[in-house]
């Protein structure tokens, strides 16, 4: 997930600090656009916890401050997989990375209409009501069960990345003109090539 609120924020980070430990060489992942079938369809369940999926949620993490995001999910790299990762620091404070694997929202509350975007469909924004306050139950990469609650900017974060594992884009969302009116402009830009 992309959001104008912490774009100054994350150029900001970006021009000061290595999100990373400078040992571990990250794999950047090319971020899966819209089109791609991968993103809509529903992820499947993480069942093994091992030191590879550690790694790929590092990848992941490493892949979304290289796309300035703050938030990342499997199917964005091309993994039909019910994992995300989330940061609404941008990097700058290493203890906002969450991994949610297996993530569900056990209570919503409140009603936020704010503009959103995502990396998968760069260069569109649309206004999409998401719940101010969301308790989520999900595991950490190490398969521990966990519960937060998020609200606002984070509160969206968890909302946007759990649909991407259930397949669901942000423009599902929109009104269908504005939805129709961004689908024309992406198929346009696919006939230049340039999507
Ligand atoms: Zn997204």
């Amino acid at each position: 997930m992309r959001d104008k609120l912490t774009r100054s924020e994350i150029a900001n980070a970006a021009g000061t600090e290595t999100p990373q430990a400078p040992s571990a060489a990250r794999k950047i992942y090319p971020i899966v656009k819209y089109g791609a079938a991968v993103l809509e369809k529903p992820g499947a369940p993480i069942k093994i916890f091992d030191a590879e999926l550690e790694q790929l949620t590092e990848d992941m993490f490493a892949s979304m401050y290289a796309a300035q995001g703050v938030g990342l999910a499997a199917p964005q790299i091309g993994l039909s997989l019910r994992i995300a990762v989330v940061d609404v620091t941008g990097g700058k404070n290493p203890e906002a990375r969450i991994v949610l694997a297996n993530p569900e929202v056990v209570h919503a509350e409140g009603e936020v209409r704010e503009e959103e975007g995502c990396l998968s469909i760069p260069g569109f924004r649309g206004y999409v009501l998401r719940p101010q306050f969301v308790t989520i139950k999900a595991q950490n990469a190490k398969g521990e069960t966990f519960e937060i609650r998020g609200e606002n900017l984070l509160a969206r974060a968890f909302c946007h990345e759990i649909d991407h594992l259930n397949g669901i884009l942000f423009l599902q969302h929109l009104s269908m003109l504005k939805r129709d009116l961004i689908k024309r402009k992406i198929k346009k830009l696919r006939k230049q090539g340039e999507w």
